[in-house]
């Protein structure tokens, strides 16, 4: 029987949305919603469990994490009852419900907890430097660069790097299993071993890509008339700032030796092109979202949760730091380039720490395993019909 928590629909305005009770059922946002079938009436289904309390159905729930916030559904409704806003505020609160630590909540309810977080991590930072730097030596290398790794050695650096990706991956890791725990064990849902194989290319390809988003908008027939009108800007600005995020994740963590040289490469060494491509990803897709959060031009950037600010603003800062970096190591400017190292690394840490595992970049993990985990429900349901029209 189905068990009904009354306070269910407060805890979900904690998340962002503010009037989803005005929804009296018509139906409109089922009927333009491109993820509605005959058997899943999409998002009204999340709505009417939301709206009754009902706990069980809504934590275990996968569609959420399928639509893709292209905000028909909301401008499609004569109450306003923003049903796009409510799934973005539905993932925020399955989040907090996938994360045994409870830190996901006080992050995303609570503004002082998010602050102090970051304020705590950017201390231990500066700490950590100023008690183990090396040397701030002023002699610079033979091609007039700054001796970075005299002041901060790759080696030691680097153990940091793993030692934080380390508890990333655990945190995350263990909340991506408590959701296929909901997703899938809790209803009992039998998937057949081979399908975690065939199934693999979806979780691998929606990861890489985050292809879902490039349907926020509705397309012409024709590829081409879709990119000059316009219809891709939101997948591309969020690939590109993705793509130049996960460059520079993975040159961190895994080939920092390669990365944090002393020497003064050429400006078309692999090592600065890449870094400039991640660098400029990274501006083209901050830039992109600020702007259109300010101008809340479409449904999508109607409402910023303080959270979407607090990402949104940290990485500005680690890119802005990052670039300054670089240049003040390249012309030979000793004492900014070791200051504005302590100052980038004091910003990238807490934002890795807080953001992947228990605030916004999570959603970029569970999405991909949300339409991996309906992939492999779909194939096992199929599978099931199969043998018994085969038997009938
Ligand atoms: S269109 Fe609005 S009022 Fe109608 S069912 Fe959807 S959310 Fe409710
Ligand atoms: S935002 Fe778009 S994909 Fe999501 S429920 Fe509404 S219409 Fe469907």
């Amino acid at each position: 029987m189905a068990v009904i928590n009354p306070e269910i629909r407060k805890e979900i305005e904690k998340y962002g949305i503010e009037n989803f009770n005005a929804c009296y059922n018509c139906g409109n946002c089922t009927a333009v919603c491109s993820l509605a079938d005959e058997n899943n009436s999409f998002p009204r289904n999340v709505l009417r469990n939301a709206v009754l309390g009902l706990e069980d159905e809504l934590t275990t729930t996968i569609d959420p994490w399928l639509c893709y916030y292209c905000g028909e559904c909301t401008s499609t409704c004569p109450r306003e009852a923003d049903p796009g806003e409510l799934m973005m505020s539905v993932r925020r609160y399955l989040t907090t419900r996938y994360d045994w630590t409870g830190l996901s909540r006080k992050f995303y309810t609570s503004k002082k907890w998010e602050i102090s977080a970051i304020l705590l991590l950017s201390m231990l930072v500066m700490t950590l430097f100023i008690f183990f730097h090396g040397p701030l030596t002023t002699e610079l290398t033979a091609e007039g660069g700054v001796k970075l790794n005299t002041f901060a050695p790759w080696k030691v650096i680097e153990m940091g790097d793993w030692i934080m990706a380390g508890l990333l991956s655990f945190f995350l890791l263990s909340n991506i299993g408590n959701m296929y725990y909901k997703i899938i064990l809790k209803k009992k849902i039998r998937i057949p071993l081979k399908f975690y194989f065939t199934e693999l290319w979806a979780l691998i390809f929606n990861f890489a890509t985050q292809y879902k988003f490039s349907k926020c908008e509705p397309k012409e027939t024709s590829f081409f008339k879709n990119l000059k009108h316009g219809k891709y800007n939101y997948w591309i600005a969020h690939f590109l700032l993705m793509s130049g995020y996960v460059i520079l994740f993975v040159v961190i963590v895994v080939f920092l030796s390669w990365f944090q040289t002393d020497s003064i490469h050429p400006w078309w060494h692999p090592q600065r092109l890449l870094g400039y491509y991640a660098t400029i990803g990274l501006l083209v897709g901050i830039t992109y979202f600020i702007f259109h959060r300010i101008k809340k031009d479409n449904e999508k950037s109607q409402h910023s949760h303080f959270t979407d600010w607090t990402f949104i603003i940290l990485l500005l800062l680690t890119t802005i730091s990052g670039i300054l970096v670089h240049i003040f190591r390249i012309n030979g400017m000793p004492y900014p380039t070791y200051y504005t190292y302590v100052a980038h690394l004091m910003i990238l840490f807490p934002m890795l720490m807080i953001e992947v595992p228990f605030s916004k970049w999570s959603h970029l993990a569970y999405r991909p395993f949300a339409i991996y985990f309906n992939n492999l429900i779909i194939a096992a349901k199929d599978s099931k019909a199969g043998k018994k029209s085969s038997t009938s």
